[in-house]
């Protein structure tokens, strides 16, 4: 079978692997759809982030939806057949952690396409994948496999919105346009937002964040005071999102949220130096997010009853021999919003 395994910096390449032998408990899924995330890109471009590098060659990808063509012993609810979007996420279920049902904070997180351990965990762009059948979560035939590829990334999105309590009646700020921001927004929609405010410095994905549901956008590079009047009366926003990942963007953010307001920073990446004494007087609630655990099935259910239509997103599709153009294209935001391999 084919896999997209990432060598180092801008070394991409579409090899030969042995097909994957399954074990009790698992199935095999034939590989339809894989989203190119961030962090996929940041392989690509940069071979890691942070203090997570490449330390081996590995397959890339976590946004994985497709058809299983076979199951395992002691597999009672998954047929051959069958559509699934595949959770890349496998806690160990014993750690205290996992015991707590914090199973995104695992002390033994196995995630597909991961470098944060050694040996790496690899990921799913390739033509056949064997999974445990608990990540193997089944949509329906009319879902495309593209639209379930979603769950992922849409999961990150709903665990944000879990993160920020309820948002009935709020006014949100999301900042940052991309996947994760335009999700969010939908998200923050479905959770009874009653306004949302969408920056980025390019106009084409703030497109897609008024048709995902953004109320007002604005493009901080063209209009770089058009946020200042949400600073009156220290602050206009219940809760803002933070996918930009920028230390000027958090910065900005403890201004524009409200005394006592929620700042929900989902982005990664920046190093910032926090003015705490803004953030102590205006006792703001500063809360990490990241990845989901339950979130995943009630992604892949929201997308399969089309309560959020995910398709405005997918920009570009491109075979899978093609893989270092598809990373170029998805490295390009002016252009892309979310850009899928096609395997079949
Ligand atoms: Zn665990």
């Amino acid at each position: 079978m084919r896999a997209a395994v990432i060598h180092g910096p801008h070394d991409l390449r579409v090899e030969q692997r042995d097909e994957p032998t399954m074990g009790s408990g698992q199935v095999k899924v034939r590989v339809a759809a894989g989203g190119i995330c961030g962090s996929d890109l940041h392989y690509y471009l940069h071979g890691g982030f942070g203090a997570v590098r490449l330390k081996e060659p590995m397959i890339l990808g976590h946004e994985i939806a497709g058809t299983v063509v076979e199951i395992g012993t002691n597999v009672p609810d998954v047929q051959v057949g069958q559509k699934v979007a595949v959770n890349p996420s496998l806690p160990c279920g014993t750690c205290r952690y996992c015991q707590q049902g914090l199973q995104n904070q695992c002390l033994d997180m196995r995630f597909y396409g991961s470098a944060m351990r050694m040996p790496h965990v690899q990921g799913g762009f390739c033509d056949l994948l064997a999974c445990e059948a608990t990540q193997a979560v089944v949509v329906p035939d009319h879902v495309s496999l593209h639209e379930a590829a979603f769950a992922e990334p849409l999961a990150v999105c709903l665990h944000a919105v879990r993160r920020a309590g309820s948002l009935l009646g709020a006014r949100v700020l999301v900042a940052g346009a991309g996947p994760i921001g335009v999700l969010t927004i939908a998200a923050a929609r479905l959770a009874g937002a009653a306004e949302i405010v969408a920056t980025d410095i390019l106009d084409p994905p703030l497109a897609i964040a008024r048709t995902m549901g953004a109320d007002r956008t604005i493009n901080v590079a063209s209009e770089p005071d058009a946020l200042s009047p949400y600073k009156a009366h220290k602050g206009s926003f219940d809760v803002m999102f933070e996918a930009a990942g920028g230390a000027s963007t958090v910065l900005a953010g403890l201004e524009l949220v409200r005394a006592r307001g929620i700042l929900v920073q989902v982005g990664q990446g920046a190093e910032v130096s926090l003015p705490m004494s803004l953030l102590v007087a205006k006792e703001i609630d500063l809360r990490g997010s990241f990845r989901f655990h339950k979130e995943f099935a009630m992604a892949a259910a929201a997308i399969a009853k089309r309560q959020i239509d995910v398709r405005p997103l997918l920009t570009d599709v491109v075979g899978l021999d093609q893989a270092g153009r598809a990373f170029e294209l998805a490295a390009d935001k002016s252009r892309s919003m979310k850009v899928h391999l096609q395997f079949t």
